[in-house]
């Protein structure tokens, strides 16, 4: 029996049904649990143990010795992807932005070369080149600010 259905003889609680037990119900709960202890005997309910949720084993990729006593020497188990070396670009130069003067001659400030995608600082060309949408390598580049008349 459980609590529930205990409860449930008792008129308390409904049986079949979940959540939580009334105020009533509990301090019922609670005065047989010490009529019980007093009385030194089991109350009349047994606790339902859940069991512990199975976890899923971490497949490691490795051959285990179980796999080896079966005479199984690859598994197919995921490899571990190896992170991706990322290359740094060596700086070329100090300046971390370029100007260009755009088709309504306003100057705007660039941050990536438009020929080789790198920022400014780490473009490998000898001067940036500016992106397609500021004319590309038909559009003169330039460290110094520009002055628009
Ligand atoms: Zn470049």
């Amino acid at each position: 029996m459980t609590k529930r259905e205990w409860l449930a003889a008792q008129g308390l609680a409904k049986a079949g049904a979940r959540g939580k037990f009334s105020t009533e119900a509990n301090a019922a709960l609670k005065a047989e649990q010490a009529r019980c202890e007093a009385a030194n005997i089991p109350p009349p309910w047994t606790e339902v143990v859940k069991p512990e949720p199975k976890r899923k084993k971490r497949n490691s990729g490795k051959v285990t010795a179980f796999e080896k006593s079966q005479g199984i020497e690859q598994t197919d188990a995921p490899v571990r992807k190896q992170p991706v070396e990322i290359v740094s670009v060596p700086k070329r130069r100090e300046e971390t932005h370029a100007y260009v003067i755009d088709q309504h001659n306003f100057v705007v400030a660039i941050m990536y070369c438009g020929g080789c995608n790198k920022s400014i600082s780490r473009c490998t060309h000898d001067m940036p080149i500016a992106p397609d949408y500021l004319g590309g390598k038909n559009s003169p580049v330039s460290f110094e600010k520009p002055v628009v008349v």
